[in-house]
């Protein structure tokens, strides 16, 4: 048996139910394969891939908070500290009530590879819990995260594990966790990113995952020869990434006609107009069906079913495997030709095989939505300056990131001989920074 499939076989003998886990690191060692071989003996030896594979610490712990009647509630925490090769822990932190350790330990295993693209000195982390914020008051949303906090602060730090947003986890819950983190440690320091503006937050935070997204596809359109000017784009979700993807695609020229939540989707033929959905998702908390209450001629369909509009271009922006082989195969056949990924691992495997297979254009959640993560860590450099850089500065230095995590991919993929597969090229690009750190580093 290769040593890729053995070390797959123990992912999944040693992670019991944990399935998202075990299809992150397949998908991962398997486009892995070619460079795997090319090393298996030094490889097997140092037992990498089951280093890479284990994460460095799971944290797991009780969240007990006090609802507005009185009621004691109690949710379950986690902190997966997953690879510090090549700097402190980073990755956000998802209140959803599918949160589990396999979830999160999917998200944290993507989120090293990820990390390492950007180029910038950030280990993989990831961390959440099963609060789901929806229809809470704001009072019960603070007690539940100056109680995840009281836990947490104990395993972060500015140097050591730096937590971010993520699903379910914007600016109200990132304030309240660093309040409390503040009070408990006394320390003013980078422990989270995504912190509003007055306390050390910085500027385009809140838009970096969606507009880096639509950078790297802009980049990878013109690299293939087509441009996004006049092209017509479906985005699913209606959260941060999904609306600051169709902001920066309506900036560069292009049409977005669709936007979903977990109830259903908007179909606007005009074009979605953001100022609507922003005061809906983002001012009163919102349904995206209320989009089509205000909009004349704008259609809203209950359930699943995005993926049938057509359009050129598509963006899952939503969450894991919202994008099945059948959803691939409407796509393709209404003449959709490149799709990116705003959420992390939203396509099935299936479904990432049936673009590679007909040669679509795909770029992977790890490169594609890097743009947030890497803006984080540019909210930590900032942070220890003490300084706070321009909205210019900072969005110049993104689009910059993504250009370059678009050249690594591309580069790595000619390389191992699989030109186009941006899978393969982000998963090689990302593994090479951190397998030569781990070496380094002997057997820790
Ligand atoms: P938000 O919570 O702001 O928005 C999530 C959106 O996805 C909402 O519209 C939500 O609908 C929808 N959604 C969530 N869960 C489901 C589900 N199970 N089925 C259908 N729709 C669902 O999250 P973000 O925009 O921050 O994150 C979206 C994705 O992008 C996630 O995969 C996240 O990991 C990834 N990501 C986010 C980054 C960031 O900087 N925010 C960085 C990199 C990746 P509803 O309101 O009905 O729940």
């Amino acid at each position: 048996m290769s040593y890729v499939d053995e070390v797959y076989e123990r992912v999944v003998a040693q992670n019991p139910g944990e399935s998202e886990f075990h299809q992150a690191v397949k998908e991962v060692l398997d486009s892995l394969k070619l460079v795997i071989d090319a090393n298996e003996e030094k490889y097997r030896k140092m037992a990498l891939l089951e280093r890479l594979t284990e994460p460095e610490r799971v944290i797991s712990f009780r969240v007990p908070w006090v609802d507005d009647n009185g009621q004691v509630q109690v949710n379950k925490g986690y902190r997966v500290q997953f690879n510090s090769a090549i700097g402190p822990y980073k990755g956000g932190l998802r209140l959803h009530p599918s949160v589990n350790q396999g979830i999160l330990k999917f998200l944290g295993f993507e989120q090293v590879f990820k990390n390492s693209l950007t180029g910038l000195p950030i280990g993989g982390g990831k961390g959440g819990c099963n609060f789901d914020p929806k229809g809470k008051s704001d009072r019960e949303v603070m007690a539940f995260c100056q109680s995840f906090m009281t836990e947490l602060y104990k395993y972060i730090g500015a140097d050591q594990d730096v937590p971010a947003g993520d699903i379910g986890v914007g600016g109200r819950e990132i304030g309240f966790m660093y309040g409390q983190y503040k009070r408990l440690t006394g320390l003013y320091e980078g422990v989270l990113t995504g912190k509003g503006l007055t306390y050390g937050g910085s500027l385009a935070r809140t838009q970096a995952t969606g507009y880096g997204l639509v950078y790297i596809v802009d980049e990878m359109l013109k690299k293939n020869g087509k441009e996004l000017s006049g092209k017509t784009v479906v985005i699913s979700g209606s959260g941060n990434v999904a609306i600051y993807a169709a902001e920066k695609a309506q900036q560069l020229g292009a049409k977005v006609v669709a936007l979903s939540d977990s109830n259903g989707y908007v179909y606007d033929k005009d074009g979605i107009k953001l100022d609507i959905v922003k005061d809906i998702k983002e001012v009163r908390r919102g349904r995206i069906k209320e989009y089509a209450d205000q909009v004349p001629g704008a259609v809203y369909t209950e359930g699943k079913g995005i993926w049938t509009i057509s359009c050129d271009i598509a963006l899952p922006c939503a969450t894991q495997n919202e994008l099945n082989l059948d959803d691939a195969k409407i796509l393709k056949a209404n003449g959709c030709f490149a799709v990116a990924e705003g959420a992390n691992m939203p396509s099935t495997r299936e479904a990432t095989d049936f673009f590679l297979e007909n040669h679509m254009l795909f770029m992977p959640g790890k490169a594609a939505n890097a743009g947030g993560v890497a803006t984080s860590a540019l909210e930590m450099t900032q942070n220890s300056q003490r300084l706070s850089w321009s909205f210019e500065e900072v969005d110049n230095k993104l689009h910059d990131i993504m250009v370059n995590i678009f050249a690594k991919a591309d580069d790595a993929a000619k390389r191992y001989g699989v030109p186009g597969n941006y899978v393969a090229g982000a998963n090689i690009a990302g593994f090479e920074k951190v397998v030569d750190a781990m070496m380094a580093q002997g057997i820790v």
